[in-house]
């Protein structure tokens, strides 16, 4: 059997977001589980955090002096303010894991998407979640158990906006059932990388097939 063949490719920044309660979570944690060529790119904020966050693991949780230093700074590939916090994509991790060979994953809104998108261009792939309904929406984020009424009315009324840019993505999916979407996801994400030009690797491996094969003179019309 022919060795496989391993080339060299640029990696993808893979933007995946949603209202919360759409799925992006489960998602992506399906994702990083059973793709060791992706990581998720951690962001800083100043929002606290929630009961079982783990800093360095779900955010970097910092101050608002400090986040206003790194932005100063230029230590954010991108910033925005969500929910009344602040959230930024620390630029180090992720030039590290694309140094390192890795796709990176961004668990950031639409303002982030767009951000990343004037940054970073052709290297960037943004995945939109949409739900199959509010009521379906309104359900799963009752469902957590962990907001008042009145936070679940604010989500809901942020989730509204955040669908209305649902036109900036790339591929916009609807989650209905989350073993397909997930599917969808994984499928995007499969093809994106198969692209011609994030396979650096190509140029040389195809000019090495070509020059395998003996010169032969091909001219037939005399
Ligand atoms: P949560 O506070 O529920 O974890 O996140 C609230 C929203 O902030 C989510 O829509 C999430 O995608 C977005 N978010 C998280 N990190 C970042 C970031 O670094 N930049 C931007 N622009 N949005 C972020």
């Amino acid at each position: 059997m022919a060795e496989s063949v391993h080339l060299d490719r640029r990696g993808v920044l893979f933007v995946l977001s949603s209202p919360s309660g759409a799925g992006k979570t489960t998602i992506s944690k399906k994702m990083l589980g059973v793709d060791p060529d992706i990581a998720l790119s951690i962001s800083a904020t100043t929002r606290p955090p929630r009961r079982g966050e783990v800093d360095g693991k779900d955010y970097h949780f910092v101050d608002v002096e400090t986040f206003k230093q790194m932005a100063a700074d230029g230590e954010f590939l991108e910033w925005a303010h969500v929910f009344g916090h602040r959230y930024g994509t620390p630029r180090a991790r992720v030039d590290e894991l694309l140094d390192a060979g890795k796709d990176v994953l961004f668990d950031i809104d639409w303002q982030g998407a767009q951000q990343l998108y004037q940054e970073a261009g052709p290297d960037v792939v943004r995945v939109f979640v949409l739900p199959p309904t509010m009521e379906e929406l309104e359900r799963r984020l009752r469902a957590r158990n962990t907001d008042s009424d009145e936070v679940i009315a604010a989500r809901m009324a942020r989730a509204a906006n955040e669908i209305s840019h649902w036109d900036g993505y790339d591929y916009v999916l609807i989650n209905d059932d989350v073993e397909a979407c997930y599917g969808a996801v994984m499928a995007i994400l499969r093809a994106e990388r198969l692209k011609r030009r994030r396979q650096i690797g190509l140029i040389g491996f195809a000019r090495d097939l070509i020059r395998s094969v003996p010169d032969t003179d091909t001219t037939i019309d005399d």
